[in-house]
């Protein structure tokens, strides 16, 4: 008897123990999110956004939420990263639990090897994977200011696109012309030619066999809440906060 007052005693403390979190759990999350909110990491290296492998998680942002306004506005950016983003990673993370093969991959092996995945991880994988993948380069590629190419980038631009304003002419057309929801890439293939295309949803170039360098998110989920049908709008913005100096660390990589 005595026991059993002392286990009940116990089942009480435990459950009173547990309703003082829950109720306390509404501020401490508000205290959570602002604090993440100035909690910023460092860029991602070339091997890090490219190469992670299972389980995958969410990264802070190499800079705060309102860091890159007025072009993309703080609230568009915390739910870009912390919902849609998160997202896609847990849903990878839960499609490739009990496929040991494949946690042994890299983000970049299982996006490339795409078509060679087993049928029912597949979808998930394009879109997840896909969906984590294109996130963080785009998140990497991004600063406040932008920058302008230079060294070999700067050449290919020229040899490629003509000039600076005719990459620009032919990026912004091929972004502004996505149908539906995609990514408009600036993408190399393995000669270090540079070729501007187009992905739907969160299909990435490295499946149809080129590297991206950089991209632009056009579901609406990336700017709507600001600029709403005004995606040239979004786009031109989008344009002047290309950090080409990490671009060209990237470019590089893949000449290497
Ligand atoms: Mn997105």
């Amino acid at each position: 008897m005595k026991n059993q007052q002392t286990i009940s005693r116990k089942k009480v403390m435990k459950f009173l123990a547990l309703g003082s979190v829950s109720s306390i759990l509404a501020p401490s999350f508000f205290a959570t999110s602002c604090a993440a909110n100035k909690r910023t990491g460092g860029y991602q290296s070339y091997e890090e956004i490219f190469n992670e492998v299972y389980p995958f998680s969410l990264t802070n942002l190499p800079y705060s939420y309102d860091a890159l306004e007025p072009a993309i506005d703080a609230k568009t950016m915390e739910i870009h990263h912390r919902r849609h983003h998160q997202g896609y990673i847990n849903n990878l993370n839960n499609a490739l639990e009990g496929h040991s093969n494949l946690q042994e991959m890299t983000l970049t092996e299982l996006v490339t090897g795409l078509n060679n995945l087993p049928a029912e991880v597949q979808r998930a994988v394009r879109n997840h994977g896909g969906g984590h993948l294109n996130h963080v380069i785009f998140w990497n590629t991004m600063r406040a200011g932008g920058g302008s190419p230079s060294g070999e980038l700067e050449q290919v631009i020229s040899r490629d696109f003509g000039h600076l304003n005719g990459f620009r002419e032919q990026f912004t057309a091929a972004a502004a012309t996505v149908f539906g929801s995609g990514w408009a890439w600036l993408a190399t293939d393995r000669k270090g030619r540079l070729q501007i295309t187009q992905t739907a949803n969160q299909d990435n170039p490295l499946t149809n066999g080129l590297t991206p360098l950089f991209g632009i998110d056009v579901w609406e989920h990336a700017y709507y809440l600001n600029y709403q049908n005004r995606r040239g709008a979004y786009i031109s913005a989008y344009i002047d906060l290309i950090y080409w100096d990490k671009v060209s660390e990237i470019y590089n990589r893949t000449r290497s």
